[in-house]
């Protein structure tokens, strides 16, 4: 799997890339992370990426020509122009990171980790010439509903969430199917089958068993495996309805 991030702040992603999971898949050639710096596409001498709003209003917005030229270079094809309508490789993403794009799910994630190649357009300041999202990105894709200062943070969160999904990419391969948002029901696989359920993960303890007055649930400790299952769904279901009352059907 291949990413490039499209960025005006090439050292952004210097620390994010370098630590656990994702360092390991790059080391073993799993994943391939390329950085483009964004102003090598510009032409004149201030390097100029952004400009003002047609119709006036607050802040910048970024250009549409650096960003459709980082694309096609990275592609090394063109993409297209008003005159034709392009045709999207099956096997590849161009991702535009947007507060006002489709929500970024664990379901997004799966179906990104099936693609040979994902390119993200971080935007900055007021945001992105809309032609970027029509007629370059094939996904506007927000991490959430909030805005922030960049798409930089919001793409290296799906690169993330996507790299550990790869097999291999985890030590423990069941590790990726049995967390929160996954499709089998934590605790019991059985119990999901055939529905579209997704809880969150089941909570987790670790040794001491007991520390500061505070004890883990007998039944994690009793080596009863099948009780033990039957816990962890039941404390799944709680505290989904707890936390997140919206996912329970
Ligand atoms: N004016 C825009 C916000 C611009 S924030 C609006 O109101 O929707 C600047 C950049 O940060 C955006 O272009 C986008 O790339 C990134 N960004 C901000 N919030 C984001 C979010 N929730 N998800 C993904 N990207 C986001």
């Amino acid at each position: 799997m291949r990413f490039d991030l499209i960025t005006i702040f090439p050292e952004f992603f210097a620390g994010p890339l370098d630590h656990g999971i994702l360092r390991r898949a790059r080391e073993s050639g799993l994943v391939e992370v390329h950085v483009q710096d964004l102003r090598v596409f510009t032409k004149d001498r201030h390097r100029t990426v952004d400009d003002r709003p047609f119709g006036g209003g607050e802040g910048m917005v970024l250009k549409p020509e650096p960003l459709f030229e980082a694309v096609e270079a990275l592609l090394g094809q063109s993409v297209s122009d008003a005159s034709k309508p392009r045709t999207a490789d099956p096997k590849s993403a161009i991702v535009l990171m947007s507060a006002a794009g489709k929500l970024f799910h664990q379901e997004t994630a799966r179906r990104y980790a099936q693609l040979e190649r994902i390119i993200f357009i971080c935007g900055r300041y007021e945001g992105v010439d809309e032609r970027v999202a029509e007629h370059l990105a094939t996904d506007e894709i927000s991490i959430g509903d909030f805005v922030l200062s960049g798409g930089e943070l919001p793409a290296m969160m799906i690169v993330d969430a996507v790299t550990r999904l790869l097999p291999g990419a985890l030590g423990n391969e069941a590790s990726s199917q049995n967390e929160s948002f996954s499709a089998d029901v934590p605790g019991d696989a059985r119990a999901s089958r055939g529905t579209n359920h997704t809880l969150l993960d089941f909570p987790h303890y670790t040794r001491p068993a007991e520390f500061r007055g505070w004890s883990v649930p007998e039944v994690l400790i009793g080596g009863n495996h099948a009780e033990v299952a039957k816990w962890r769904r039941a404390a799944a279901i709680e505290k989904t309805r707890r936390n997140r009352p919206d996912l329970i059907p």
